[in-house]
């Protein structure tokens, strides 16, 4: 099994954003209100090269986010900047790896905003699984008053619904397993968004955990720190929880999708409890614990 972080371009968006700042209404108004921001921050989607198929999981960016800077949503028009280039879009990236759009069997994602969506239309052919809770949020003028683009989604985008089963899988209270091997499976981690998911995939000495945006670096988790959009602070901070009591009881790489980190990090299996090497960015999150 090969896994491989593919960076879709950047994103910057406001450091209240990142590392919450007070309760929910002042956390979430923060980020309108917060002049700082973050450095450009990588968008990392991910595909394992499984013997059952390619999984992949998150789609990245999209070319058309370039044209969130003349929305009339107040959030993508001025707290959120993107960069990115046709060719970072995963689908030719994935080419580039030798794996065209008929080899991937399944594509799973974590949550439906944009930067994690935005590669939908590059798998045409694959089962395309989504949280059904997810889909509600994300769809119609109600998403788009959330801040979801379901107006950019493939005309033919009609995804599986990714249900969770109540299996405990270690400290996550839903599961479900996406291959037949049951080495890699999808958990249940409210927080960033109600029905936010995240896959483990188990290989022989290590477990890698594709956070999507459980947080948005792995200091920010170790130090419990709910950045500034999830919906509810107390599931936010039990799913926190949930990682890092997941990370204790075995060698774990954490990899959210903007962690700066994240690709030297999966490169090496560096895992939860040791130090990465490079210094976070400027202004992107204040809390830096020194050990797990
Ligand atoms: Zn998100």
């Amino acid at each position: 099994m090969r896994i491989h972080a593919i960076k879709t371009g950047t994103v910057k968006i406001k450091t209240a954003q990142v590392e919450g700042q007070g309760g929910r209404f002042r956390r979430q108004l923060a980020i309108y209100t917060d002049r700082n921001w973050t450095e450009w921050l990588p968008t990392y989607a991910w595909a394992i090269e499984h013997r059952e198929g390619v999984i992949v999981v998150d789609t990245g960016q999209g070319a058309h986010l370039l044209e969130t800077s003349r929305s009339y949503h107040p959030f993508l028009r001025w707290e959120v900047a993107f960069r990115i280039e046709r060719e970072e879009e995963v689908g030719p990236q994935l080419r580039a790896l030798g794996i065209g759009p008929r080899d991937v069997k399944k594509t799973v994602l974590t949550h439906l905003h944009m930067d994690h969506d935005g590669g939908l239309s590059h798998f045409p052919n694959s089962e395309i699984l989504v949280a059904p809770g997810e889909l509600r949020t994300a769809s119609g003028l109600a998403g788009r008053i959330r801040g979801y683009l379901p107006n950019r989604w493939p005309a033919w985008f009609d995804p599986a619904p990714l249900n969770l089963a109540a299996e405990p899988f270690g400290p996550f209270a839903r599961s479900r397993r996406l291959t037949n091997a049951g080495d890699v499976v999808a958990v249940a981690t409210p927080g960033h968004t109600a029905d936010h998911i995240s896959v483990v995939v188990q290989e022989d000495e290590t477990t890698l955990f594709l956070a999507g945006d459980t947080s948005y670096t792995q200091s920010l988790m170790l130090a419990d720190k709910v950045d500034g959009v999830s919906p509810h602070e107390r599931s936010s901070m039990a799913t926190l929880d949930a990682i890092r009591r997941f990370a204790a009881a075995r060698p774990t790489v954490y990899l959210p999708t903007h962690d700066p980190q994240a690709g030297a990090r999966l490169a090496n299996r560096r895992v939860v409890g040791t130090p990465d090497s490079i210094a976070l960015p400027a202004g992107f999150g204040s809390s830096r614990p020194s050990a797990a």
